[in-house]
């Protein structure tokens, strides 16, 4: 591979920069869609109002289509995380998206200070599931968890260490699987998706 800086020669390459990729391949830009989305973090709490917030401490993330996650830190901060914004765009108030979501959750922390927020993107595919596959024969990508990268990430680089070490069984069964791209292409796919994002949080409104 020629670069701008220099001559980097290499027997594999994987491109696993997900969201962050841009369109530096566009066959991989074409398969998925940059998302942002965007975390606040509380004040420390009391160790009443924590005890009564979440039972058992367990992670949250609830069953909407447009979902909400959230979590206690061991310092006794309410971490909470919602809200998509497609094309990835980072928001101007993180604060304005989130905390009507964390009270509406919580309407016992009205008035709480938060200490922290940040925002950060994701790759959504249309599936759902990542995408694994080659460009060319020795060149590899992993890509597109939807934002549920944290456990999945750990198999695929186990997935990627068998395929470079010759065992491709694993990582073909999800190679196998359809990248459907989303309707309207690059230019109309955040558009199109909004749309069919403001029908699924109607039914997220009605329980349907
Ligand atoms: C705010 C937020 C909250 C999330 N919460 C959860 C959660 O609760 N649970 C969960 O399972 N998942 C969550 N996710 C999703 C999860 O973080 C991702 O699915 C996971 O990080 C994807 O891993 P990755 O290695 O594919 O990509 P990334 O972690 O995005 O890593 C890609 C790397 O590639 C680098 N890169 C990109 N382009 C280039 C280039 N041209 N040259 C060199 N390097 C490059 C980037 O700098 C980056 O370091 C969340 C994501 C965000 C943004």
């Amino acid at each position: 591979m020629v670069t701008d800086k220099g001559r980097v020669e290499a027997n594999f390459v994987v491109m696993a920069g997900n969201a962050y990729l841009g369109n530096l391949e566009p066959r991989l830009a074409a398969k998925a869609m940059p998302c942002g989305t965007q975390v606040i973090t509380t004040e420390p709490l009391s160790e009443a109002q924590a005890s009564r917030l979440i039972p058992n401490n367990y992670c949250v993330e609830d069953c909407n289509y447009l979902l909400d996650y959230f979590r206690l830190t061991g310092d006794r901060r309410l971490i909470y995380g919602g809200g998509v914004v497609y094309g990835a765009r980072d928001p101007d108030d993180i604060e304005r998206l989130v905390v009507p979501k964390l009270l509406k959750t919580f309407p016992q922390l009205k008035g709480v200070k938060i200490d922290y927020r940040w925002s950060g993107n994701f790759l959504l595919t249309l599936s759902r599931l990542p995408q694994f596959g080659r460009l060319e024969p020795n060149v590899y990508y992993m890509q597109g968890y939807s934002g549920h990268g944290v456990t999945c990430t750990h198999l695929a680089g186990r997935l990627l260490s068998e395929v470079l070490k010759g065992q491709a069984e694993r990582f073909d069964a999800f190679a196998k699987l359809p990248h459907l791209p989303f309707l309207g292409g690059r230019r109309f796919q955040v558009p199109f998706s909004a749309m069919g994002a403001v029908y699924y949080s109607l039914r997220d409104k009605l329980g349907v």
